[in-house]
């Protein structure tokens, strides 16, 4: 971790700084008392009343707050816009959880939050709860040293990302103008297990496909028939070798045709990430690293794209021998896309890849996220990279992508807009485990990083009509 010299506070910052150093014990009762309430969105649970609570925490607050009705749970959507002239910030977490189960692996009851060793046990403590909260705090800290927020703030609390938030991409096609905003900022997610602050700026796209090749009515005698009657197994093994060779090159025709290439500040930062490929290595019991062998972690996990093969099924698995020519063969895919790529696009150059070479093979496309990437000298990212260094006193790791995938393209690519991941949680936070937790120590930072970011808005010097 790279310590950095404190940067200067400004007075104003201090004052709110000073307040939620005051409040903290209070802070993390109100915390506690936040987590009692289950949300499970797989299971219906709670939901409503958690909506519901929002709602009167952000109306407290003086925030204009309504739920807004998708076809799954309600989103949350609240607006602070009293500051003529400064940036607006839309900050995005969700109120949903994913199941507690099982539930005997639990120290203390989900919903029945506990302190032991500086952390807050619970379900949510982490994701997302304890980070929308941390920035519930951050707002009200301002208001109530300063009687005003020094920018404007949209807050957007989803209630479906537990479950793949399928309604997020349509909500805010639907509701542009509402969302209309200079930023936006996620507090989601883990900080790097060195315990550094990090800021991700993108994530992969993913599509997913099926392939599938049949040959005769049922499986048959490879000795009867052997040597006549195709074998679909093979007529897959053929096809996929034409997409991927073995030197690891993703083969099939324009797949990489809109792969842009990493700019200098995005190799920069990701050279500076802690990568231990050994570590890798031994973790996974590995003895080598996936083909082509002569490219970074970073380069393999941000700025290049896959094809994977998830599952091959067909023939016989079971014990002893069968000796069958199959008739039908299944293969599941995934590609994760970096940016520019577009899901439609690819999954048409795959299909059409599929009918050149094995035009028998039925090809089935399935679902689909785009990438997203904001620049690393996006506008307002010093802003954000500031108000992290000024609440942890150390330099964030700055990651240009995730290699996973997120519908953060509702943001970038729908709405147009910057967006910024800033974790609060710790490393070992256990989200979607038995013992979520969050040390009281990141949740109360994550309090300092909102407020710094607020006030960091309210003082920039921003880049009016982009
Ligand atoms: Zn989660």
């Amino acid at each position: 971790m790279k310590a950095t010299t404190t940067p200067m506070i400004g007075a104003e910052l201090a004052k709110v700084f000073g307040h939620i150093e005051r409040h903290q014990d209070a802070f993390v009762s109100r915390l506690l008392d936040y987590l009692k309430h289950p949300s499970i969105s797989s299971d219906n649970i709670g939901m409503d009343e958690v909506a519901q609570l929002l709602v009167s925490m952000l109306k407290r607050m003086g925030f204009e707050t309504r739920t807004i009705p998708t076809s799954g749970y309600p989103m949350v959507l609240g607006r602070w816009q009293h500051a003529p002239g400064a940036p607006t910030v839309l900050l995005y977490g969700h109120y949903d959880v994913q199941p507690a189960d099982p539930l005997e692996a639990w120290i203390s009851p989900p919903f029945e939050p506990a302190i032991r060793d500086g952390r807050v046990y619970a379900r949510g403590a982490g994701d997302n709860k304890g980070q929308h909260f941390a920035q519930i705090l951050a707002i009200e800290s301002h208001l109530a040293v300063h009687g005003r927020l020094p920018c404007n703030v949209l807050f957007l609390l989803e209630g479906e990302e537990e479950i793949g938030s399928p309604h997020i991409a349509d909500f805010v096609k639907a509701n542009r103008d509402l969302l209309r905003s200079d930023l936006v900022v996620t507090a989601d997610g883990p900080m790097h297990e060195s315990g550094s602050p990090i800021i991700t700026y993108g994530v992969r796209g993913v599509v997913s496909f099926e392939l599938r090749a049949r040959a005769a009515n049922r499986d048959v005698h490879s000795g009867n028939l052997g040597g006549l009657v195709p074998n679909p197994i093979w007529t897959l093994v053929h096809l996929l070798a034409t997409m991927k060779n073995a030197d690891g090159q993703i083969t099939i025709e324009g797949f990489d045709d809109d792969v842009s290439a990493p700019t200098d500040l995005e190799r920069a930062a990701a050279a500076r990430l802690p990568h231990d490929v050994e570590e890798v290595k031994r973790a996974l019991g590995l003895t080598r690293l996936d083909s082509p062998s002569d490219r970074s972690v970073a380069d393999r996990i941000m700025f290049h794209p896959t094809l994977t093969i998830n599952g091959f099924h067909g023939g016989y698995g079971g014990p002893g021998l069968k000796t069958i020519v199959p008739h039908e063969a299944f293969v599941k895919c995934d590609a994760r896309l970096v940016e520019r790529q577009a899901p439609d696009d690819i999954l048409r150059k795959i299909e059409a890849h599929v009918k050149k070479h094995a035009p028998e093979v039925e090809f089935v496309g399935l679902e689909s996220t785009p990438p997203s990437r904001t620049p690393v000298d996006a506008p307002f990212s010093e802003i954000v990279q500031s108000a992290v260094r000024t609440a942890h006193r150390v330099e964030p790791l700055i990651y240009p992508s995730l290699g996973a995938t997120l519908p953060d393209y509702a943001f970038t690519k729908i709405l147009g807009t910057p967006s910024f991941v800033v974790p609060y949680a710790n490393a070992d936070e256990a989200n979607h485990a038995p013992n979520e937790n969050i040390r009281i120590d990141c949740f109360l930072k994550g309090v300092r990083t909102g407020a710094a970011l607020l006030d960091g808005l309210g003082r920039s010097v921003w880049p009016k009509g982009l």
